[in-house]
């Protein structure tokens, strides 16, 4: 008999514009996707009468992991994580092609997404895929510690999932990477319809850090990297013809760093 009911996700905001999520199965048997603060969770948990049974943990940054140790006082639970982040609370370590069982919520696949950072993970949980900051609405993560040859490898596996995933993020960043996806790909209708969208949910206070990986493949540049369209954008933002598509990432990533005046120079 087969007893795993599909999940509800709720998105609890915390700290400036991170995203924690709640995966509600079962009888109120609950999953935490990252801990960056623990109160607005432990209030959400007890508002809606949830079971904490599980957190994972996506990467060491500590707008990820900094609520672990009030979470679980108040909590005790099993986290899953990398072994990174064992000295914050991670007790279940996991990697590649790792997989655990989560009763009535059923199976999380673990994929090794290094590129934000080396250690950075991303779970995949029927057809809802948690990504952390590897791969953002409308954009993905900054290369703090992996190479663009890296991101551009995680990114191809995350785009082979399901076009009916919905992705869930680490940050409220949509409209702002957005914005320069329209900057760079100005006639893409995609893109434009979605810039729209998009001011409307967060005219409305709305989160938006969810999207079905299937609009992602048509307005995320870092998704869209071997279109023509782009990659001739790229080449004329640096100037220059770029030998394969790692070098038209990196280069990719280095425009939208410099339209956010964050390019280090
Ligand atoms: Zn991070």
């Amino acid at each position: 008999m087969n007893t795993v009911t599909a999940p509800t996700i709720h998105c609890i905001p915390v700290l400036s514009d991170n995203y924690i999520w709640l995966i509600e199965g079962q009888d109120g048997a609950t999953v935490i996707v990252d801990m960056g603060e623990a109160g607005p969770v432990i209030e959400a948990v007890e508002a809606r009468d949830l079971k904490p049974v599980a957190t994972v943990i996506t990467h060491h940054h500590a707008d990820h992991v900094q609520g672990l140790d009030t979470l679980l006082a108040r909590f005790p639970m099993p986290v899953y994580g990398p072994d990174s982040c064992r000295r914050y609370g991670v007790d279940q370590v996991v990697g590649e092609a790792d997989s655990f069982e989560i009763r009535g919520m059923g199976r999380f696949d673990v994929m090794a997404t290094p590129g934000h950072t080396q250690d950075h993970l991303s779970y995949v949980l029927d057809k809802h895929l948690f990504c952390g900051d590897t791969l953002f609405t409308g954009g993905c993560g900054r290369l703090f510690e992996g190479t663009a040859a890296q991101m551009l490898h995680s990114l191809d596996r995350l785009a082979l999932l399901d076009d009916a995933t919905q992705i869930h993020c680490g940050h409220e960043y949509t409209a702002d990477s957005l914005r320069f996806a329209a900057h760079a790909e100005p006639d893409n209708a995609d893109i434009t319809a979605r810039v729209h969208q998009v001011a409307e949910k967060c005219a409305h206070d709305e989160p938006t850090a969810s999207a079905p990986l299937a609009l992602e493949k048509q307005t995320n540049p870092f998704l869209r990297v071997r279109e023509p369209a782009l990659r001739a954008a790229i080449e004329q933002y640096v100037g220059q013809t770029l030998p394969d598509d790692t070098e038209a990432f990196a280069m990719l990533r280095h425009w939208k760093d410099d339209f956010d005046g964050l390019a280090r120079l």
